[in-house]
């Protein structure tokens, strides 16, 4: 066989649309919850390829679904459907609030669906001007021109005017101001159960249960975004399960194929019948490579072991990250649920948090911002603690460097 072509990092900026700033290194190799670069230098993941790697690199129930599939029937298009998605369908509404699902992609593709699911409720519903959409400020819903609309970061969306308009954004976990923002002509709420890529800041449950109650009561639909905490990665499958707060439509993505692209949009027979044939559609959608590999990752994930495992890996990092904090003073505030925790820089590192992944990367460590100002993991589902313990140790060599 020929050689691969040889290829560097500065070969990114030479092909590469410049919309991402990638770390100086490219991993070539992972294995559970350590990866290798180019130059085989080892790296323990903590950012588990942003909340997507649940079962970390290579895992086998991952790879035999893959490969097993792989020599089957990669795609036949919705022209047709086939059994692994039917197989994913069931064990999502079977585990769920939902009784329909739509697939798609991506996070985005799945908040795009939802929210034109509601948009056509709306308009069903007879009542005039029924399309407002009701978002939180520091919000993140995905790219397309509709999500990043929704999402509450005017620096994503402002440069791409004019924008689908009818989206009204009020402060996260204020429910007075959610109150003056929803009305009759309000068709959908949408929140994150956590805002993520926000700075890892959960909602209140009382603000949750508020937004509820004003949906019911104004006949909106009550989306909750969780593509980032779906799939066990606050220790419950999903994190509403963890707020006694059923959303109308739910929609989930990265960790579903625990690094294969799919995402979906869970809803009840109440709403789905309001898409009909031809209302909405993809090509890729429910492809059965990727319902396949969804499939496996989702069985693995929902048991009693790897949800109560998420919930312990919580605490032994916690444990680990204050122990770090009260020598370093760096953190102002540690938080979040299961495997996604935010910390929170003191005032004095302001804007620090993407120097601090850059020396964890020297150190060999993966980790993640959520802002400027938040240093945040999202590490495998299962990752073992000796590699907790190694990363943490990796991550106080990082915080020495801020510190002095
Ligand atoms: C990542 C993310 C998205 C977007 O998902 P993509 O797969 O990047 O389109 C949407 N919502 C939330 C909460 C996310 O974390």
């Amino acid at each position: 066989m020929e050689q691969p072509i040889s290829v560097t990092r500065s070969n990114f900026n030479d092909w590469m649309v410049p919309v991402f700033a990638p770390a100086n290194f490219i991993p070539v190799r992972g294995e559970g919850s350590r990866i290798w670069d180019q130059e085989n230098k080892e790296y323990i993941d903590f950012a588990g390829g942003i909340a997507v790697n649940a079962l970390g690199h290579a895992h086998p129930v991952a790879v035999n679904a893959l490969t097993e599939q792989a020599t089957k029937l990669w795609h036949v298009g919705n022209g047709y459907t086939n059994e692994p998605v039917l197989r994913l369908a069931k064990q999502l509404t079977e585990n769920t609030f939902a009784d329909k699902v739509f697939f798609c992609n991506s996070g985005a593709e799945a908040n795009e669906a939802a929210l034109k699911l509601a948009r056509k409720v709306g308009l069903d519903s007879g009542v005039a001007g029924k399309s407002g959409i009701v978002a939180f400020n520091n919000a993140f819903h995905g790219r397309t021109l509709f999500t990043v609309s929704a999402g509450g970061q005017p620096k994503y969306s402002q440069d791409f005017a004019p924008l689908p308009n009818g989206i009204n954004h009020v402060a996260f976990n204020d429910l007075e101001a959610a109150k003056a923002a929803i009305n009759e002509q309000t068709c959908a709420v949408i929140v994150e159960p956590i805002q993520g890529e926000g700075g890892v800041i959960p909602a209140d449950i009382e603000f949750l249960k508020g937004l509820r109650a004003l949906c019911d009561e104004f006949g909106a639909l009550l989306i909750f975004d969780e593509v980032q905490t779906g799939v066990g990665r606050t220790g419950s499958l999903y994190a509403y399960m963890n707020s006694g707060v059923t959303p109308d439509i739910l929609t989930t993505a990265k960790a579903l194929g625990g690094g294969f692209p799919v995402g979906a949009m869970l809803t009840t027979d109440k709403f789905a019948p309001h898409f009909s044939v031809g209302t909405h559609g993809t090509t890729y959608g429910g492809n059965p490579l990727a319902s396949a590999v969804a499939g496996a990752v989702f069985e693995f994930i929902n048991t009693p072991e790897v949800l109560e495992g998420v919930k312990h890996r919580h605490q032994y990092f916690l444990d680990a990250l204050n122990t770090l904090n009260a020598e370093y003073q760096v953190f102002d505030e540690i938080r979040g649920q299961g495997l996604l925790i935010g910390c929170v820089l003191k005032a004095e590192y302001a804007g620090k948090a993407k120097d601090i992944t850059t020396w964890a990367g020297e150190e060999g460590l993966l980790a993640l911002i959520a802002g400027p100002n938040v240093v945040r993991f999202t590490p495998s589902l299962i990752i073992p603690e000796q590699d907790i313990d190694e990363g943490i140790a990796r991550l106080k060599r990082a915080l020495a460097k801020l510190a002095k």
